[in-house]
């Protein structure tokens, strides 16, 4: 099994969202730990924070974390003003889907965003999504074992399909 995102890229906020809405995209999928919030702070960082209040004019934004604490979630879900969905078992598709069918969205007016290959771009490929591989916010702050194992999740990922255009 390859994957193989769509796109390769820093940040979250690197994404062209005109370009991704050109494409027919409509709602982003997150993942959250890692991808909008650095794990366990239950807060998201100021130009994140901009960022989505901007991608919300546009874009239908739900969150799918395999994070199993729902009073955690919930204290999120309020910070993120949006759906999240917790315990998702990515990359098991059944919550995804799930979430896809609650909210009526077509699996190719979407993309899903995580910084996980094994779990975020995986479950976005079982489901035909646009998938997106951000670096993990906090990886300047993991540990040489974290580090290490991240290394070797990433031999899995072939390169990006496409690339953003530089205009943003
Ligand atoms: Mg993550």
């Amino acid at each position: 099994m390859r994957l193989k995102p769509t796109y390769i890229i820093e940040k979250v906020t690197d994404m062209n969202l005109d370009e991704l809405k050109a494409e027919g995209i409509t709602s982003l999928f997150f993942d959250l730990d890692n991808t909008l919030m650095p794990p366990k702070s239950g807060k998201l960082q100021d130009d994140i924070a901009q960022w989505l209040e901007v991608v919300r004019q546009t874009f239908q934004v739900v969150v799918l974390s395999n994070n199993p604490h729902f009073d955690y979630m919930e204290k999120v879900a309020e910070e993120l003003s949006c759906p999240v969905y917790a315990k998702a078992r990515k990359p098991n598709t059944s919550i995804a889907l799930k979430a896809l069918k609650e909210h009526n969205i077509l699996p190719q007016e979407t993309a899903m965003i995580g910084d996980r290959p094994l779990t975020d771009i995986w479950v976005g490929q079982r489901l035909k999504l646009i998938t997106v591989l951000v670096d993990p916010l906090m990886k300047h702050h993991e540990s040489q074992i974290i580090k290490f194992l991240r290394k070797m999740e990433r031999l899995t990922v072939t390169p990006a399909q496409r690339s953003f255009s530089s205009f943003k």
